[in-house]
């Protein structure tokens, strides 16, 4: 490698966003710098490890890894040495210089000004390094690769303003030095024991041995803090909640605390350790594309890859953990993965404990699941289509809103709406709309809360294709109110049905003009007793595409056939009365149309041709 000198850089400039960002809104918790340093210094210990496997060497006779953090009261400055992988010139720059994940890069390009919120979101990436800047005025980085030799090492250093410095030395050892040149404010970072505790709170977890020195007559002694024992190899008795929760934040990044998380060893004819964690508030970028996820991987407690996704399926995307693997091999690489059958039971296994967890946490602590519900319920909701194996076991979890309880909250499940039908009925209902105002208000309901019949409410974008995929629960099958469907009718026609036996004869010359009129426009045209203050509605056949099941299609730029509904009309609506009456054949068919645009207005949300409906309107409005 040719030596390049000193060399001063510009930071890119998400870095001073990001670096302005952290020290303003992490003054509350300053000692977390500690903890993002030593969990560097743990990775940097794996990545060491993992290479190792195939290339021995690089140990150069030194593989016992740890960290040692020493402070010097003269100078101010607390300094944090691993003897793990280090860092090439060309990684200093890219590491330390620049944002390299695409996704905290594209987040911190939608950052608005609000103050809090930032310091909400800030916490979900991980600030990592640049934390040293919180307690830092300066921070001198002394780092060589273990790939280079002594003379290749390099040193970074800077103020966390616009700029770095760059520089060759020469470094004896492998690994990375850090030194903080503490602020005036923060010298309380000088106390040992302040260190101490500090490292005992975060670092107990993590494999690696954190040692702080200790002065004995003249002679310098370091001693060992943390346990150094990966959490998850220790018996879950022995493990405090807190210890969970904390490293729950090491290997997320997370700032808040889990939900709850699920840890299991197993034996037989497979053996692993799995650590699962359901987090508290879904990561800003959830939803894009690249939204990195998956579970930390390792074999016989070597680490070997981040961001494992086949161990999860898609719509668990948002579980946390790791598993640790002793049936795959050491050299395991992505590809193997995916077509690895040991792959393929782990992901079923794992599949299936998160589904049980989250089922135990919906019983046992029902708000929180509520919380859950409200975080990553929209996720969990693709699972009806993607996992037909676990489809009950992911119905029991949904949740939705009703007109049992009168609100847009995503509350009900579908074992508390079994509870509440009423006697005789077989089915679930459920509506799908735009909105869940616009749901709450159709005329498709009428009947169903005159009969004190619950019906589910669901106004999510993906509710109308996950409803294609849930035909039944519990041996009950699901039945779409919007729907002309036999069981409807029939609980309309258990009173009053001598009556209505006249009433449908009256209305024979009504529905049959009607029928003329409309021709093949409709499906069909007939009388109902579903509605009450409606005079009409469209409905659609069992085996007819429904409304939303249209848009859905046209919305993802699909050709959509046309839908042809039944034309339902209210013989008992004053309206209806009235136009029965007309004897007028063009007078009649105006008010028909009428009728059939504001069936179609209400189910659909939109005309095709609302300028003719308008006019109609306004004719017949005037002429009466
Ligand atoms: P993150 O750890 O989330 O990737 P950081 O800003 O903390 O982000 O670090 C950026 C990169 O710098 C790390 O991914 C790693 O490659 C490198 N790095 C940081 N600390 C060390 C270290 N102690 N040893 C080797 N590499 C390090």
């Amino acid at each position: 490698m040719s030596k390049q000198g000193t060399e001063t850089r510009g930071f890119q400039s998400e870095v001073k966003q990001l670096l302005h960002l952290m020290i303003h809104s992490l003054y509350s918790n300053k000692e977390i710098f500690l903890r993002e340093l030593i969990s560097n210094a743990s990775d940097a210990a794996d990545k060491l490890r993992f290479k190792a496997l195939e290339n021995p060497e690089l140990y150069a006779g030194d593989a016992n890894l740890g960290v040692r953090i020493s402070i010097n009261k003269d100078a101010g400055t607390i300094t944090i040495a691993d003897n793990g992988i280090g860092m090439t010139r060309d990684e200093v720059i890219d590491n330390l210089g620049t944002i390299a994940k695409s996704g905290t890069k594209a987040f911190l390009q939608t950052m608005g000004s609000d103050q809090a919120k930032d310091s909400q979101l800030i916490g979900q990436f991980g600030v990592g390094f640049y934390s040293s800047f919180i307690v830092a005025d300066k921070v001198t980085v002394k780092t060589r690769s273990a790939q280079v030799s002594a003379d290749e090492a390099v040193m970074w250093e800077s103020a966390g303003e616009g700029e770095y410095t760059i520089s060759d030395i020469s470094k004896s050892e492998r690994g990375t030095e850090i030194t903080l040149h503490l602020r005036e404010e923060d010298k309380e970072f000088l106390d040992d024991w302040r260190i101490r505790s500090i490292i005992s709170k975060y670092s107990d977890h993590i494999a690696l041995p954190v040692e702080v020195q200790t002065q004995e007559n003249d002679e310098v002694k370091w001693e060992k803090i943390n346990k150094a024992q990966a959490l998850w190899t220790r018996s879950k008795t022995e493990i405090s909640d807190d210890e969970y929760k904390e490293f729950y934040k090491h290997i997320s990044h997370d700032f808040a605390d889990p939900l709850t998380w699920s840890h299991n060893r197993v034996e037989g004819k497979q053996e692993y350790t799995s650590l699962l964690y359901i987090p508290a508030k879904a990561p800003w970028d959830l939803w894009n594309r690249d939204h990195e996820h998956g579970l930390k991987l390792y074999v016989h407690r070597v680490f070997i890859m981040d961001e494992a996704q086949q161990f999860m399926p898609n719509y668990l995307r948002f579980v946390k953990g790791l598993i640790d693997s002793n049936d795959l091999p050491l050299n395991v690489s992505r590809e193997i993965l995916q077509d690895s059958k040991i792959t393929q039971n782990l992901r079923n296994a794992l599949t299936k404990r998160v589904l049980q967890m989250l089922n135990k946490l919906s019983k046992d602590q029902p708000e929180q699941y509520q919380q859950f519900w409200n975080e990553f319920g929209l996720v969990l909701k693709e699972g009806t289509g993607e996992d037909f194996t676990n489809r009950e076991s992911i119905a029991k979890l949904l949740r939705f809103a009703s007109t049992h309880t009168d609100s847009d909250a995503q509350t009900v499940s579908l074992d508390e709406y079994i509870t509440r039908m009423q006697d005789g009925q077989d089915k679930i209902y459920y509506l799908t709309a735009d909105s869940y105002i616009a749901a709450k208000n159709s005329p498709h309901l009428e009947l169903l809360r005159k009969k004190g019949i619950e019906v589910l409410l669901l106004s999510d974008r993906i509710d109308e294709w996950m409803m294609s995929n849930l035909t039944e629960f519990d041996g009950k099958q699901f039945l779409s109110v919007s729907k002309a469907d036999e069981s409807l009718e029939k609980l309309a026609d258990t009173e009053e049905s001598e009556q209505q036996k006249e009433t449908d004869k009256a209305f024979e010359a009504f529905i049959s003009k009607a029928k003329t009129l409309l021709g093949e426009r409709v499906k069909n045209v007939k009388l109902t007793h579903r509605l009450t203050t409606t005079p009409a509605m469209v409905t659609t056949d069992a085996d007819e595409m429904t409304t939303q099941m249209a848009k859905l299609f046209a919305a993802t730029g699909q050709k959509v056939p046309e839908v042809k509904y039944i034309f339902e009309i209210n013989p008992e609506h004053a309206l209806v009365k009235r136009i029965a009456a007309i004897e007028d054949e063009a007078q009649f068919n105006e008010w028909v149309e009428l009728l059939f645009d504001q069936a179609l207005f209400a189910e659909r949300g939109t005309l095709t041709d609302p300028h003719t409906f308008i006019q109609r309107m306004n004719q017949l409005l005037m002429n009466n």
